[in-house]
C-alpha cells in the first residue's frame, strides 16, 4: 500500500501521433479520408455512393475503416492499404516543431508513440516534424497486428525510435490473444495490448490522444488521460489541451522533482497557446 505512494506520479507518457503531435489543420487527415475512398472507388470496386457512409460507419464500430473492411470480407493486402492511403499524404505540410521536440526530451519519463497508423507513416511524420529521437519506442499498425491477425498466439514487439540513446527494455516479445481481425484503438483490447507490449502501469501512464473515443477507452483501461485538440473535458478525460504545446502548463507535475533550469526555459518558449506549427 504505501508503496503506491512512492517513485514518480507518471511513470510513462503514451502519445497518439496524427492529430496530437501536430494539429488538425495541417490537412493530413482530410487527405487521409480521401485516399481511403479512393482505394475503396479503384481497388475494392465498392459503389461510388456507399462509400462515404460505410468509411463513417466502419470508423465508428470497428475503429478504422480498414478494420471494418476486413471485417465486412474484403480481401487486400494491409501494406499495398497503407501504401495507397499514405503515399500521397501532404507530408510537406508537416513542419520541424522544435518547441515540441524540447519539451519532449526534457520529460525524463519514458515517452511512446501509440498509433493505429503503420510503421512508414509514423516514421515519416515524426521524422518531418523533427521528433526522431525523442520517443522510446512507437506502438503502431504492424506492432499490433504482426501476421495480419492470422496467429492466435501473435508475437509483437515495440519498434524503437532508432536515434533515442534511451531505449529500455522493448525488445521483449509479448503474445497477443485478440480475436479481432484488425487489433486498433479504440478497442479495449488493443488498450490492453499497448500495456503489455510497452510492460506499463496504466495507473502510472499518461495517454495522449485527439480521439473522444479512444480517450473513452483508454481511461476504462486505468490510464490517465488528456484529450488534445479541444479547451474542454470530454467524457473519460483528466485533462483537456488545445494544443499539445500546452503540455507544461497543464501538467506540471509531470516534471515533478526534475532540474528545473532546464525544463523552465522548454516552458517560457512553449507558451505559444494553439499556435500552429510554424
Ligand atoms: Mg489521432
Amino acid at each position: 500500500m504505501e508503496a503506491t505512494l512512492k517513485g514518480p506520479k507518471y511513470e510513462c507518457l503514451l502519445f497518439d501521433l496524427d492529430d496530437t503531435l501536430y494539429p488538425f489543420s495541417v490537412g493530413i487527415n482530410l487527405s487521409c479520408r480521401k485516399n481511403i475512398q479512393d482505394y475503396m472507388r479503384h481497388h475494392l470496386q465498392i459503389e461510388e455512393n456507399q462509400i462515404a457512409e460505410m468509411c463513417v460507419g466502419l470508423y465508428k464500430e470497428y475503429g478504422t475503416t480498414m478494420a471494418g473492411l476486413k471485417a465486412l470480407g474484403y480481401e487486400f493486402d494491409n501494406d499495398e492499404f497503407h501504401a495507397n492511403v499514405h503515399g500521397t499524404l501532404p507530408y510537406h505540410n508537416l513542419r520541424p516543431d522544435p518547441l515540441l521536440r524540447s519539451l519532449l526530451l526534457s520529460i525524463q519519463q519514458r515517452k511512446i508513440v501509440f498509433t493505429n497508423s503503420d510503421k512508414a507513416h509514423a516514421e515519416e511524420a515524426l521524422h518531418r516534424l523533427g521528433l526522431q529521437g525523442c520517443f522510446d519506442g512507437v506502438i503502431c499498425f504492424e506492432t499490433l497486428n504482426p501476421c495480419n491477425g492470422l496467429s492466435e498466439s501473435q508475437i509483437c514487439t515495440l519498434y524503437k525510435d532508432e536515434t533515442s540513446a534511451n531505449l529500455i527494455d522493448l525488445n521483449e516479445p509479448v503474445r497477443l490473444g485478440s480475436k479481432s481481425p484488425i487489433l486498433c484503438k479504440p478497442s479495449i483490447e488493443a488498450m490492453e495490448a499497448a500495456i503489455r507490449i510497452a510492460n506499463i502501469d496504466p495507473k502510472k501512464t499518461i495517454f495522449f490522444d485527439d480521439s473522444t473515443r479512444n480517450i473513452a477507452s483508454a481511461k476504462a483501461a486505468g490510464f490517465h488521460t488528456v484529450i488534445v485538440g479541444r479547451s474542454s473535458l470530454v467524457p473519460g478525460a483528466d485533462h483537456a489541451l488545445e494544443s499539445i504545446h500546452n503540455i507544461k502548463q497543464a501538467l506540471p507535475e509531470i516534471w515533478d522533482g526534475q532540474d528545473r533550469s532546464e525544463s523552465d526555459v522548454v516552458l517560457a518558449s512553449s507558451a505559444v497557446g494553439t499556435a500552429v506549427v510554424a
